[in-house]
């Protein structure tokens, strides 16, 4: 059993089932599992007394950690390439701010979706994270780098509405005070518009949760054009459901809109755009130049165009900001992730 797929009390449960032991023991030994890598059972004072509950601890609850294949940092930004144990490879990437680190979470190797201006959308769909897997790569952050994880955005390889019960179940470990301790409102989970995905996300009422919709398009025919998964979740259909997205107060929708020259940048699609926005709950709008991919065509605005674009929004009253894309020369910006080295199998 995987100690990275339970919350403390989905541990605790299990615990006093298999051992007939109480919730204290449970606790401190789920606390002790998220505070260090090379934490050993045997050193819990609890298990003193009962060696033979503390030998089977050890050999039934893992912990195993991916091992880090590869770490390059530019800009102070640092990429992790990850071996999961079939040793296929996923990517994290770390992003510095003040005093903390955002950690972007891969949730699937490779994307079913497709999206053309995208690399991982180049890889097809591998396989699905486990819930493991996912809070494994914040565990691997805090704990081997020693950085501070404060927030995390679901913004790596894959499409985690596609892969919701993992993503769920990772959400509610990730945000555990005894473990990780990451509140939701710390969390983006970015999608690419699966409308029942949004749906039963809905569903579940997490209100400080941040919801990222990646939009890339003023109307359906462009966005087609760049995302296939657009064909089956129009722009209004889109709408319709965020309008009634659950929000805490304060809390407001991000949208996420890569520039892409000559595609989705000119006057005409600033102001389609901002008429989209105006009728949904407060949002955020992130525009951000779209970043090279190894085989595509697609590239970034020239400097004036985006300003322009931006300024449009402005104008239109839109909350807009321009997102630099930080670790580009090391392939660890957005919809980059996907490389050589996760399309392999590790070199083990
Ligand atoms: N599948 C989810 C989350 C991962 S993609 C989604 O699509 O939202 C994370 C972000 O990277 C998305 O906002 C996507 O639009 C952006 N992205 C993809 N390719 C990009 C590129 N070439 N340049 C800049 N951003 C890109
Ligand atoms: Fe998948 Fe997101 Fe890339 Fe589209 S942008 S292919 S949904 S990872």
């Amino acid at each position: 059993m995987n100690l990275f797929e339970l919350t403390c009390n989905q541990f605790t449960e299990r615990f006093r089932k298999q051992y007939g032991k109480g919730a204290c023991h449970a606790e401190s030994l789920y606390r002790s599992f998220y505070a260090d890598v090379g934490f050993d059972p045997a050193s819990l004072p609890c298990f003193a007394a009962s060696p033979q509950s503390r030998q089977a601890v050890v050999t039934q609850f893992s912990h195993r950690v991916p091992e880090v294949i590869d770490r390059q940092s530019r800009d102070g930004v640092t990429k992790l390439a990850l071996a999961l144990s079939d040793g296929r490879v996923v990517e994290t990437v770390v992003i510095p701010m003040a005093n903390h680190a955002t950690v972007c979470v891969s949730s699937q190797v490779g994307c079913r979706m497709g999206c053309r201006f995208c690399e991982t959308g180049g890889m097809g769909l591998i396989r699905n994270l486990t819930a493991a897997e996912i809070v494994a790569q914040v565990f691997m952050v805090k704990v081997v780098l020693g950085i501070v994880a404060r927030n995390v955005v679901f913004m790596g390889m894959g499409e985690p509405l596609d892969n919701f019960d993992a993503v769920v179940q990772a959400i509610r470990v990730l945000e555990d005070q005894r473990g990780l301790n990451i509140a939701k409102r710390r969390i983006t989970l970015s999608t690419a518009g699966l409308v029942e995905g949004i749906r039963s996300l809905a569903a579940l009422d997490w209100p400080h949760l941040k919801l990222a919709v990646s939009l890339n398009a003023a109307d359906d025919v462009v966005r087609r054009s760049l995302m296939p998964v657009a064909g089956r979740h129009t722009m209004a259909a889109l709408k319709q459901e965020l309008q009634t997205f659950p929000m805490a107060r304060g809390n407001v929708l991000l949208m996420e809109y890569v520039l892409i020259k000559g595609v989705n940048d000119d006057p005409a699609h600033a102001a389609r755009l901002a008429l989209f926005l105006k009728e949904l709950p407060p949002v955020r709008l992130n525009l951000i130049p779209c970043n090279p991919r190894s085989s595509a065509s697609y590239a970034p605005p020239s400097a004036t165009d985006m300003d322009r674009f931006h300024q449009r929004l402005i104008n239109d009253g839109i909350f807009v900001r321009m997102r630099k894309s930080k670790g580009a020369d090391i392939q660890g910006a957005c919809g980059q992730l996907g490389g050589r080295q996760a399309k392999g199998v590790g070199k083990r």
